[in-house]
């Protein structure tokens, strides 16, 4: 994961929309560009995090290669944990991870442990550490 795109988030995102919105123009800085037929027009399926391209209706994941991968949490979760992990700095406790992001113990270690796998070796001072028995 790039975390350096990570460090502007902020409260802007509001809304899933503004989460997809952002990871669209990660990937695509100079505008969506279909893999397969480079057209530029494509439809947004917000409840697969997918886009399709309006000419070949290929479908592109747009959160492949990260952590939100095939993960049923919200986009808007994702980005409140990594800017948690990232921005503030800050190391958590499973528990209070959970508490800080209204999600039950299992959820909260199995985010802090994916997070942590990506983040591993990017930055020193991002290490959180995850409470092993
Ligand atoms: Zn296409």
């Amino acid at each position: 994961m790039e975390t350096y795109l990570f460090e502007s988030l902020d409260d802007t995102f509001k809304t899933e929309e503004d989460c997809v919105r952002f990871l669209t123009k990660r990937r695509w800085a100079g505008g969506f560009c279909c893999p397969n037929c480079d057209y530029h027009l494509f439809y947004i399926i917000k409840t697969r995090n997918l886009l399709e391209c309006k000419e070949c209706r290929t479908q592109i994941s747009l959160t492949a290669g990260t952590v939100m991968h095939k993960s049923k949490l919200s986009l808007m979760l994702w980005f409140k944990a990594i800017r948690a992990l990232i921005q503030d700095g800050q190391t958590y406790s499973i528990a209070a991870f959970a508490s800080l992001l209204g999600v039950n113990y299992r959820t909260a270690k199995l985010m802090l442990e994916k997070l942590q796998l990506a983040l591993c070796g990017q930055k020193s001072q991002t290490k959180s550490s995850i409470q092993q028995k």
